[in-house]
């Protein structure tokens, strides 16, 4: 065991998704992981003040959930011992989008499971707690990365304990994974280093959330739907999914400005002015469980540390601290796993010499492949004409090959499944460059 330890201690800002999967990557190849949370943690699955996205519906992509066995393997059970709702793909969820009222309901041949952010989180930080050399220490606010004198190596963090003592830990390696990535610049910029360029995606996104008993007369031909507005004229759109203990979750927004009201009455007639009426229809006989809550997510950002040409040795941020998606398509959490699950595998893979000088050039430029393709699925928001950023140059050729797309994966059981697989970050966006597909969805752009 000794001799595959890369180093003494890894400190972890943030018990988020992205903070816990990671601490769970380092726990083979560190003597000690801590992880410092600025929050109470909850005994129970329960909201907290440093995640309050987590009052609104967080979809679990299959490549998330399998990222999530891969690190702590039998995770699946853990859900659904936590009462997590297993869906069949492209079955249990209607999905209504302009043309298709329903998308076809096909089975794709995966569960995938639904359920609250709080109960995920609290499922993993179960997993990274039973680890003998990982220690979670909450109340712990980091207010400073540490550097060497010569600003070429982190050393540790500072932060305030629950006290509000000021406290350093030191620290081989230190992952930042407190969301807005604010510890890093703010590192960067002490050190007189340039900050990583930003690529941002204004989308002006406002969502209310609200959770409701699912009544006994719940329709049976779905457990789960999502509406899609008209674009570009109707932005406004619904997720509905259930939760354990026979709740759903229903997420409502729209952008620049058409945005749902934070009180019940508002929710519900924002709800009824959606496309169709099927979300309003099953929750305007429902019983809320919870006040409304409300989230503003001004714009996607992706910060290019893969440009930096050189980067403190012992600092990695990931996670959200890297790229923040829009919401909408549910990928955070996925992504976060996934990039553990890549940290991981650069760990394994460090051989002799410094494998932690080597580490954060490494996961930079690895992590661009697994960031494309939802990255690519952000870059559709320019449907949208308020967006704000680099419109790609041939997007209307972009948007008119997605249309084909979707209409041969409404006829086609196989591309249906591709283009599934490709939502659930199972495969990349490069697949719909296949030959073959292109002279189909040609051939359906010609019909049009
Ligand atoms: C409205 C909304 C809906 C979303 N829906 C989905 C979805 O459906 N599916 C999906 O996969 N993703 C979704 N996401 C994205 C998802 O929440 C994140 O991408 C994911 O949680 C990974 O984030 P993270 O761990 O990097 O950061 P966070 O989840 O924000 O966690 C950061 C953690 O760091 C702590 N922290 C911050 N600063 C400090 C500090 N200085 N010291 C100590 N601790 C600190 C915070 O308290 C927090 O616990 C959604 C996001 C939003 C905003």
């Amino acid at each position: 065991m000794a001799s595959t330890l890369i180093g003494r201690q890894a400190v972890v800002i943030g018990a988020g998704m992205a903070g816990l999967t990671a601490a769970g990557a380092l726990a083979d190849r560190f003597d000690q992981v801590v992880v410092l949370e600025r929050d109470t943690l909850p005994s129970e699955p329960a909201y907290r003040a440093g995640t309050p996205q987590a009052r609104h519906v967080h979809a679990l992509l299959l490549s998330g959930q399998r990222a999530l066995s891969e690190l702590f393997p039998g995770f699946e059970q853990d859900l659904a011992q936590a009462g997590a709702v297993p869906l069949r793909a492209g079955l249990d969820v209607r999905i209504e989008r302009q043309g298709y009222d329903p998308f076809p309901q096909r089975d794709l041949g995966w569960i995938s499971y639904a359920v609250s952010r709080p109960t995920i989180e609290r499922a993993v930080r179960a997993r990274v707690e039973g680890r003998a050399n990982t220690t979670l220490r909450q109340r712990c606010w980091v207010q400073e990365v540490l550097a060497s004198p010569d600003g070429k190596a982190v050393t540790g963090v500072r932060y305030d304990n629950e006290d509000g003592a000021s406290e350093t830990i030191a620290a081989d390696l230190v992952v930042d994974a407190s969301g807005r990535g604010v510890l890093t610049l703010a590192l960067l910029q002490s050190i007189g280093r340039p900050l990583p360029e930003e690529t941002s995606i204004g989308i002006d996104l406002g969502y209310a959330t609200c959770v409701f008993a699912i009544p006994d007369d719940a329709p049976a031909d779905w457990k789960g739907v999502m509406t899609f507005g008209q674009a570009p004229h109707d932005s406004r759109g619904g997720l509905m999914l259930p939760l354990e203990g026979n709740r759903w979750m229903a997420t409502i927004g729209g952008r620049h400005g058409d945005v749902p009201s934070g009180d019940a009455e508002g929710f519900l007639s924002y709800a009824r002015a959606l496309r169709t009426p099927t979300i309003y229809n099953a929750i305007s006989r429902a019983r809320r469980l919870d006040r409304v809550a409300r989230y503003g997510f001004p714009e996607s950002v992706r910060r290019h540390f893969e440009r930096l040409d050189v980067f403190p040795r012992g600092l990695l941020p990931i996670g959200d601290a890297i790229c923040r998606f829009n919401p909408v398509y549910g990928q955070g959490m996925s992504v976060a796993a996934l990039e553990a699950c890549l940290l991981r595998r650069l760990l394994e893979r460090s051989g002799d010499g410094d494998p932690i000088a080597g580490l954060a050039p490494a996961f930079f430029a690895e992590v661009q492949a697994l960031i494309e393709t939802p990255w690519s699925v952000a870059v559709l928001d320019f449907v949208f004409p308020d967006t704000r950023g680099q419109r790609p140059a041939d997007f209307e050729t972009t948007l008119r090959f997605g249309i084909a797309l979707t209409r041969l994966a409404a006829e086609d059981p196989a591309i249906h499944k591709l283009t599934a697989e490709v939502q659930n970050l199972l495969k990349p966006r490069s697949v719909y460059r296949d030959p073959r597909l292109v002279e189909r969805v040609l051939a359906k752009m010609a019909e049009a």
